[in-house]
């Protein structure tokens, strides 16, 4: 079953913050990079599509917009999702990750382990238990590992102290 933050915000993203659009589609929050360059279309695409516009762009905040726009200050990737999590309050919560494809931001579907068997590696298919596919780029995602890896990078730079 799926796991959604429980406010659900959706981001657009400057190309960059790939790492922390990354982190965000960890978290289980629809997180798209803009393609093009970071001008009025860029603000404009966020506030047609409802997404929060985040960016580095110092100067995009002395622009005329209506929509919701933050400039990330932090050079470091742990110090800007330092920032956006508590600048928006976002739920991490590990329920939630791998709730969203890392790759293509499309969410994931949980797959039965058996229809994985020959597509994953064999010590994979054998320790986890759990499989999810994105419908959209095919790749497939397994919690194990992954997680304690992400939890432990998190709890290195404070970032989920709580859990
Ligand atoms: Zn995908």
């Amino acid at each position: 079953m799926e796991v959604k933050p429980e406010s659900y915000m959706k981001f657009l993203t400057d190309g960059n913050l790939g790492k922390l659009t990354k982190w965000l589609r960890t978290f289980g929050y629809d997180s798209e990079v803009y393609p093009g360059s970071i001008d009025r279309e860029f603000l404009r695409a966020g506030a047609k599509q409802g997404r929060i516009v985040l960016t580095r762009r110092r100067d995009m905040a002395f622009r005329n917009f209506t929509g919701r726009m933050y400039v990330v200050s932090s050079d470091t990737v742990p110090d800007q999702l330092r920032e956006v999590i508590k600048e928006f309050s976002l739920k991490v919560n590990p329920k939630s990750f791998f709730t969203i494809c890392l790759a293509c931001n499309h969410p994931l579907v949980v797959i039965e382990k058996s229809a994985v068997r020959d597509l994953v590696p064999i010590y994979v298919f054998k320790t986890q238990m759990t499989f999810s596919v994105c419908q959209r780029c095919h790749n497939i995602f397994w919690s194990g590992t992954h997680k304690e890896r992400m939890l432990h990078y998190l709890k290195l730079h404070n970032l989920i102290y709580h859990l």
